[in-house]
């Protein structure tokens, strides 16, 4: 297929996004907060609507044939997420609920498989803690050691620092793609060949990359790789959890259930193969046809022209908002996505938010579920602004508006 490289009708692109004409404390909505979840197209809406409508039926257990196509659709839409993020087959994907579930399940059925007592896990400063909790609820049951990959002043991957954190006993790299507070697009590839050079396997935490940017696990060679939908201008309750199919073959599940066995008695219980043995119970099936809808939306726009869009519209705030004096930006890499985190001096980022709500702008206040990077950089929150495909010039602009309007209610 012949990549979409026509720039985004940008206008069109906010006409297939129904939430964009509300209002947010009766002021236009200016939504700046995809990065927590992204708002939804018709399309994506209309797939998950007509799916309930007419073709709804539990998948891989009913011999009818409403069962049968509702299976038919969800193990195409696997197919599909395989050549989404180029995959080497449809078995490497598992579908959970999302980025977080994805972690876990490699952390419990790969950790409880692979690890043991003094191995030891890399994760950087920069993770969420969908990145951090699941590797220490590992170190808490088998004892297994967290080392720190420290990051530099600008918020990018101290790489020297990262070479020297190797053992004979590094097993696992844990790394996110792409930071939800800096925005940094961290060097996975490379990160990746270092971590296979000392034997350990990589897994990368992609929700906030696979929106923004193409991505090719077969490319970056990493052994994980989990994203969710709501993120991608799909439905929240379902992601993806890829995995090499040696290591997922190898893998014992850790939930267990329904629709991931082959026989079972009181003695003996012999599991489906993989992804099946993953995914127990009834799954988000009306999720899954959502997320499907999400990345053809995407394929239809053109993952290149995005990545372009959003990256002129990232410079484009940060002149912005650099240009603002008592305003600092948390993390200056330089490769970033479009998050823009930043602090105003004698302001808490609270208060912030609080006046850019009530001027209609949504966009997130806190430490974003990553606190050490609050830790790392010594403030105690940030204000966020998180780009998605229909941000414009004009939300900037607005945004700006309401900053300079906090400075002078707060001077
Ligand atoms: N990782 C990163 C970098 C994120 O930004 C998020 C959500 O904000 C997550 C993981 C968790 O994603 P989810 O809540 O969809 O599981």
């Amino acid at each position: 297929m012949i990549a979409n490289t026509k720039p985004i009708d940008i206008l069109a692109v906010r006409r297939d996004f129904p939430l964009l004409s509300v209002t947010n404390r009766n002021k236009p909505v200016v939504y700046l907060d995809s990065g927590s979840s992204a708002q939804k197209p018709q399309s994506v809406i209309n797939a998950m609507a007509d799916f309930y409508r007419t073709g709804y039926a539990n998948i891989h257990r009913g011999i009818y044939e409403l069962s049968e196509k509702a299976s038919q659709h969800y193990e195409n839409v696997r197919a599909e997420v395989k050549t989404f993020i180029n995959a080497k087959s449809a078995d490497e994907i598992v579908f959970v609920r999302g980025t977080t579930e994805a972690i876990n399940l490699v952390a419990h059925s790969f950790g409880r498989t692979n690890l043991k007592a003094g191995d030891e896990i890399l994760v950087s400063e920069m993770e969420h803690h969908s990145n951090i909790v699941p590797w220490h609820l590992l170190r808490e049951q088998i004892g297994v050691i967290l080392k720190v990959i420290p990051i530099t002043d600008d918020g990018e991957i101290n790489m020297d620092a990262y070479r020297a954190l190797f053992s004979p006993r590094t097993k696992v790299v844990a790394i996110t793609q792409a930071s939800n507070v800096l925005g940094t697009i961290n060097q996975i590839k490379l990160m990746t060949q270092i971590a296979h050079d000392h034997d350990a396997v990589v897994v990368v935490d992609g929700a906030q990359a696979v929106p923004h940017m193409p991505v090719d696990v077969s490319d970056l060679d990493c052994d994980f790789y989990a994203f969710s939908a709501h993120k991608l201008y799909g439905p929240s309750g379902v992601g993806v959890l890829y995995g090499k199919q040696k290591w997922l073959e190898q893998m014992q599940p850790y939930q267990g259930g329904g629709g991931m066995i082959e026989s079972v008695t009181f003695e003996q219980i012999t599991f489906a193969k993989s992804p099946h043995k993953f995914e127990a119970g009834t799954p988000d099936i009306a999720g899954v046809i959502g997320l499907s809808a999400a990345m053809k939306y995407i394929d239809t726009i053109g993952k290149e022209a995005i990545f372009t869009h959003e990256q002129a519209l990232l410079h484009y705030t940060q002149a912005k908002l650099a240009a603002i004096p008592g305003l600092r930006i948390i993390g200056t890499a330089k490769s970033k996505v479009g998050v823009i985190s930043f602090v105003l001096e004698g302001i808490h980022p609270h208060d912030i938010r609080t006046v850019l709500d009530h001027e209609g702008i949504a966009i997130r206040a806190g430490h974003h579920c990553a606190q050490p990077i609050m830790q790392r950089f010594n403030v105690p929150a940030t204000v966020r602004v998180s780009l998605g495909i229909y941000n414009t010039e004009k939300d900037i602009d607005a945004l700006v508006d309401a900053i300079q309007l906090t400075k002078r209610l707060f001077a």
